[in-house]
């Protein structure tokens, strides 16, 4: 990562650095989402197999069910526009949640997407459509 890709924090809108600290916080966030049919042919066969979900049986069940690799599917790795990055500063990071820290990066994205749209001149701003933006193109 260079330099000049660093953005202020995330959170606070601070600084990144802040003295005596000399390090912050990167964080990258996605939905997880458990695919229940998936996860009951598993959990079946590891009670046939003997029941105990930490250790042999399960990891055996794992490896003759054939959708187990689907039972948990992290939903940014499907669709990368899903992740959320931040970078936040350690005050940010040792305040607040991950999930608060999270909301704040999503906030902040949102903010800076509709500052962009408004001063797009052929975006309508009393659209609630971002497909008004075709309507809006003059014709020559
Ligand atoms: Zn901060």
């Amino acid at each position: 990562m260079k330099l000049s890709d660093l953005k202020p924090c995330a959170s606070c809108g601070g600084p990144l650095l802040q003295p005596p600290q000399d390090a912050w916080y990167a964080f990258r966030s996605s939905l997880a989402m458990l695919n229940c049919g998936a996860a009951r042919e598993v959990l079946g066969m590891t009670m046939m197999l003997g029941g105990n979900l930490r250790c042999g049986p399960l990891r055996l069940a794992e490896q003759f069910a054939p959708c187990a690799e689907e039972a948990i599917t992290i939903l940014a790795e499907k669709d990368g526009a899903l992740w959320t990055e931040g970078h936040v500063c350690f005050e940010c990071a040792s305040t607040f949640s991950l999930l608060e820290l999270v909301e704040a990066v999503d906030r902040r994205r949102s903010e800076e997407e509709n500052r962009r749209s408004k001063s797009d001149p052929t975006f309508a701003e009393d659209s609630p459509y971002s497909g008004g933006r075709e309507l809006m193109v003059p014709e020559d």
